[in-house]
Formats: C-alpha cells, structure tokens, sequence
C-alpha cells in the first residue's frame, strides 16, 4: 500500500523530461520496456487498443515504478486518436509494438495483419511527419531472416518471408528504409528481436496469452501450473545436440533495456540515422533444456510428448549479437534459469 502513496502522475514527474509515445504499451514487451524507460527517466504515454492485453497492466506498470504512465485506448490506425495524442502529449519519438504476431493466425487473416501491422505503422508514421516527431523505434523480428543460412545471424544476412506476419515485418523495414531515403531527419531503428521470454521479476508483468499459446515457454508456464496435461515437443530428429529444437531466447527485460539503448542512440545521432540490429543473447538453447529449467524454476515435473516438427519451423537459430554490443553497449545479462524464475513468479501471482 505504501507504493500507492509514493506513486505519482507521469506528468508530474520532471517538467524537462522526454516524453515518449509507446503503441502497444499494455502488451509484453510495451509493458516491460515501459518500466525500463520510466527507470531511464522518460515520460511515457501508452497508446493500446486492448485487443491483445488488459487497462490493469498500467497499475502494476505504475506499482513497480511508482508512475503512472499516461494511458489512451486507441487504435494506431486511427488518424485522429493518433493527431490528438500528439497534440495533447507533444513525445518527441515513438516506440512501436502495436501489431499482431501470431503466425499460424496470420495465414488465416493474411489482411488483418496486413492491415494491423503494414497499414498501423504506415499511419503512425504519417501522424509523426504531421507532428514533425523524427524518431522511431520498430519491433521486427528474426522472423525475417527465414532458415538461416549461417549461425550465429548478422544483420546482414539475407532476408525472406515465410508466413504473412513475416511479410508485414519486411515491408514495415522497407517502408522505413524509403522513409529514411527520402526525407532528412529520420531517426530508425530496427530491433530485430529473437524469443523474447520471462517477466518483470515483481511478478506484477508478464506474457498474457489468450486462448492456447502458440510459443513454447507460456505453454511450459501452463503446464507446470497445472493448467494444460503437458508439452508437445514439436520433433526431436533435428541437426541439433539433442534433437530439438533451439532457439535464442532473451529475457524480457533485456530486450527492454536495449529499447533504451536504441532510444538514446537515436536521440545522440548527428543527422539521420537508420540502424537495424539483432536484440538476443548470442547463445541457443533447446526446447528440452527450458523445460529442465522451467522443472527447476517451479520445482515440478513437466511432461512432455515428441511429437511431429511445426510445419515452418526452422531446427536453430541465434543472433550473432556484436553489432548491438558496438552500437548500443547492449549484452543481454539474464540467464535462461533468471528467465524461467520470473516466468514462473509471474504465472504463479497474476491475477485476472
Ligand atoms: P503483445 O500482443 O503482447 O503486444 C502488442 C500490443 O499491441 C497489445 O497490447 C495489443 O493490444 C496492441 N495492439 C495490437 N494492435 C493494435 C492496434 N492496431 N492499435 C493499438 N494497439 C494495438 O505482443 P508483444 O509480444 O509485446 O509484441 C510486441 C511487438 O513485437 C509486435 O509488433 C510483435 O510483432 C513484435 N515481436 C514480438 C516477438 C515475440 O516473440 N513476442 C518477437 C519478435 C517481434
Ligand atoms: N515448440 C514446441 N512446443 C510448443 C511450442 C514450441 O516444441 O508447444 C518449439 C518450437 O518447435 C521451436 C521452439 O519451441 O523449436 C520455440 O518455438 P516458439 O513458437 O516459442 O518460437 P519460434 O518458433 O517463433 O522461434
């Protein structure tokens, strides 16, 4: 209770500092790198539509940082909610994660997502020439760099698309990129993000799944709490030390710290600046050592079943990771077993 008489209003906080406008702020990473900005001593004005995440998350937002960010539920595809949040809040950058990131969905809604994530971030960017706000941060992913042809992945390594929800990443790149060409001023960055996993180490944040998770570590989480019998392990005859899969997964509040890092990046450059740089730990895990980790995380067996690989799934992949420690002075410290305590303190205490 104590920490609701401490918490004050974002706008209250420091007449001189920047204010930052965060779309999809409620969601996982928003709320996480939230915290992290209100830590670094941004204000931050969330904008959420709420289609895939709950108004309580800016109270516990406001619980661990003793701030309340301000808050408006709108949809980034609406011109006019857009133009009056930038009236009303004046940010000087914007961090983007409004979008929808489910890839068997986004073969079944190929135009929704086209319509979420190319036609949301094409109108937040108009809103942004219209306000003269010149820097932005984008959430794509590793998804753009299909079935890699070379391990650990630079930045540089060819491009592709297997699913629409990896296309309207690409074209939102692109359409940064012809942004940036055309017109002085622009300051990008694209974060190529890896498997972001784990919470805010409160407990208070976290991964909200509706419905089955897709991803493997919130199905984990749901098994171990006893909510779903047990894992599917999605094949175990891969070209991998044991057979499955391997993935880089990076703990939430690493991927938020680096948001900072970019931010701040952006903001130091001289001129224009477009930056595209892998967020991960640089090292793989398989899909049976997080489920070890997860075991020792909750202290609880997890079963599990092999069963056939995912159509679309690739056998491994992880960032190679220098270009963000040259850039950005960012190196991921949290460990898988880090990530699996927080995970699990968050689905053992959330409450819905
Ligand atoms: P999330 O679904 O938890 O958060 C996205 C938020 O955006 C949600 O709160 C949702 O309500 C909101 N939103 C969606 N469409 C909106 C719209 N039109 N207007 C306003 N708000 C809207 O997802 P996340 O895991 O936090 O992902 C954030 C971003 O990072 C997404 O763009 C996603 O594609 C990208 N990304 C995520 C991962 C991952 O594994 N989680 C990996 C790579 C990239
Ligand atoms: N996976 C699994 N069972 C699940 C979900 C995922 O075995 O229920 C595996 C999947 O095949 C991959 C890894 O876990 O090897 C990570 O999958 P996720 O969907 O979390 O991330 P992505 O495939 O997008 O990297």
């Amino acid at each position: 209770m104590l920490r609701f008489q401490h918490e004050i209003n974002n706008w209250e906080v420091n007449q001189v500092a920047s204010t930052v406008l965060v779309t999809g702020g409620t969601g996982f990473i928003g709320s996480h790198t939230t915290v992290a900005l209100q830590k670094a001593g941004y204000r931050v004005v969330i904008l959420d539509n709420l289609h895939n995440s709950h108004a309580y998350v800016v109270d516990n937002i406001a619980k661990i940082t003793g701030v309340r960010p301000a808050f408006v539920q709108g949809d980034v595809r609406d011109p006019q909610v857009l133009a009056s949040t930038f009236r009303q809040y004046t940010p000087d950058a914007v961090l983007h994660f409004a979008g929808m990131k489910a890839v068997g969905e986004s073969t079944a809604l190929p135009l929704v997502y086209y319509d979420n994530n190319v036609h949301g971030s094409v109108t937040m960017l108009q809103a942004m020439q219209a306000a003269n706000v010149r820097t932005f941060v984008f959430s794509s992913s590793a998804t753009v760099y299909g079935d890699p042809q070379q391990l650990p992945i630079p930045e540089s390594h060819r491009r592709e698309a297997t699913n629409p929800y990896g296309h309207t990443k690409l074209v939102v790149e692109d359409v940064l990129a012809n942004l940036w060409e055309s017109e002085p001023g622009w300051r990008i960055a694209r974060l190529r993000y890896f498997n972001p996993v784990g919470a805010h180490p409160s407990g208070l944040i976290g991964e909200a799944p509706q419905g089955i998770p897709n991803n493997l570590m919130p199905y984990v989480a749901q098994v171990a709490v006893g909510q779903r019998d047990k894992v599917r392990v999605f094949g175990n005859d891969y070209d991998t030390p044991d057979g499955t899969g391997v993935r880089d997964y990076i703990h939430v509040m690493d991927l938020a710290e680096g948001h900072v890092r970019a931010l701040e990046y952006c903001r130091d450059c001289d001129s224009s600046e477009l930056l595209t740089v892998n967020l991960g730990t640089g090292q793989g895990n398989s899909v049976l050592e997080m489920i070890r980790a997860f075991e020792q995380a909750s202290s609880r067996p997890i079963p599990y079943e092999i069963v056939d690989r995912r159509p679309g799934d690739i056998a491994a992949c992880w960032a190679d990771t220098q270009l963000a420690e040259k850039t950005l002075g960012c190196r991921a410290t949290r460990t898988i077993q880090d990530m699996c305590d927080d995970a699990w303190r968050w689905q053992t205490s959330r409450v819905e």
